[in-house]
């Protein structure tokens, strides 16, 4: 038997992006100015956004037009395919159907290239030359560079400087791109400057670096590749093009899974599917995040910083608070000590869940997963694997979808020290 693949047409692409704010029965809290406590004014934030993505960030407009330059680049990489996860079932020896959405077929191997096209597009036509950003472990750098490069805009990127020195090749990545990136804490900015040559650096701290560098300079402009409100809708094309697929297949999935960063690929494939939640329809949706991270199962549900540094909004969310320093666990791009304000508030009114899993049960889950279904997968995707192998395991008769957000062929060096069996398990 072949494999169970569904393609879409390249016109069969979503035209517009989903707005969920648009159909939830309650409103999100605001966004707080971190001076007076008083909800921020969008105005407040066009010294660092241009202003379509503001416009974005506070639409009640539900289908959001996708510009024709931003489709066509799309086009490069989407629409993604959805597969069955055929050998990994068999491997289970489960009832359970599996399928998974694919987007590490993008240039840069991970989802974030939907947002990063979009953002770049809409500061082009704003005027914007520069654009500044942070990155942790490298994806949401090279994914802005590829993007920068596409738009024609300069592309400046801080990153943790730990990482920098880990993962040389997403490095080379951002400048096959024509991006630039430089270790943080560097010595670009007066932030950057307080701290001494060895400091392995912090998102916080290149968060700061990249907000003063913006300031600093005429028509630059910030970029950020999660948690925010217009990341989300960019990222919707990835539950709207499932939708179509699980229509083609004539299948309502029982429970919908994705990995939990700041909220980007988890937002982006499960709130297309909130109206059919608010109608009755039963899908367990499920959000997986590290153990040693767990902002949306052990965080508290309140207003905090979206930095370390508190010079962002303060935004109401699950947090484990703007302080908190996770372990170096080899997921980097999970290791946010807050999550989106629109996925904080669908769990707190109980219309999604979420679950924590450990390292080890991570990479695991990537090693079979390489083996049996023949990608290697982004440890961050990894661990939304390791979430349905547990459900499948239970051998229920249902069909699970879970989107594989991006995969480890720049990751391999979290994989030589698992088969070194050198972990701790956090
Ligand atoms: C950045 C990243 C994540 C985590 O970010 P979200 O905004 O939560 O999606 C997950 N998977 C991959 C492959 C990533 O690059």
């Amino acid at each position: 038997m072949f494999r169970e693949v569904v393609y879409l047409k390249p016109e069969e692409m979503p035209r517009s992006y989903y707005n969920v704010l648009a159909d939830l029965p309650f409103k999100l809290d605001p966004p707080l100015d971190p001076k007076t406590g008083e909800p921020m004014r969008p105005e407040k934030l066009l010294r660092i956004f241009p202003e379509p993505l503001l416009e974005q960030e506070v639409s009640d407009k539900r289908f959001i037009p996708i510009p024709e330059p931003v489709l066509k680049e799309y086009a490069v990489y989407r629409p993604t395919p959805l597969v069955r996860a055929h050998f990994l079932e068999e491997y289970l020896g489960t009832r359970t159907q599996i399928y998974y959405k694919y987007e590490g077929l993008s240039p840069t191997g991970s989802h974030k290239t939907n947002t990063a096209l979009a953002q770049a597009y809409y500061n082009k036509i704003s005027g914007t030359k520069v654009l500044v950003t942070e990155t942790g472990a490298g994806q949401w750098g090279s994914a802005l560079s590829y993007a920068g490069a596409k738009f024609g805009l300069e592309v400046r990127v801080f990153m943790v400087k730990i990482s920098y020195n880990q993962k040389p090749f997403r490095k080379v990545l951002m400048n096959l791109f024509d991006g630039n990136v430089v270790p943080s804490p560097s010595k670009l900015t007066q932030f950057g400057q307080m701290f001494d040559e060895g400091h392995p650096g912090t998102l916080g701290i290149a968060i700061s670096e990249a907000i003063e560098t913006v300031l600093e300079e005429q028509n630059a402009k910030y970029a950020l590749g999660s948690v925010l409100n217009h990341v989300l809708l960019h990222q919707t094309i990835i539950g709207l093009e499932l939708k179509e697929q699980l229509k083609k297949l004539e299948i309502t999935p029982d429970m919908i899974v994705a990995c939990h960063g700041g909220g980007s690929n988890f937002g982006g494939t499960i709130l297309p599917f909130i109206p059919d939640v608010l109608d009755g329809k039963d899908i367990e949706i499920v959000a997986v995040e590290p153990e040693s991270c767990p902002s949306l199962t052990k965080g508290e549900y309140r207003y905090d910083f979206g930095d370390s540094a508190g010079l962002t909004p303060m935004m109401k969310m699950y947090t484990l608070g703007k302080d908190f320093v996770p372990p170096a666990i080899h997921a980097g791009g999970l290791r946010y000590h807050g999550a989106a304000p629109i996925v904080s508030k669908l769990l707190y009114e109980k219309l999604i869940s979420a679950a924590a899993v450990s390292q080890d049960e991570v990479f695991e889950a990537g090693k079979l997963f390489a083996k049996v279904e023949g990608i290697v997968p982004a440890p961050e995707s990894a661990h939304a694997i390791a979430y349905v192998i547990k459900e499948a395991k239970k051998n229920e008769k249902k069909t699970i979808v879970f989107t594989l957000s991006g995969h480890g062929y720049f990751d391999l060096n979290a994989y030589v020290s698992s088969l070194r069996g050198n972990f701790r398990n956090f």
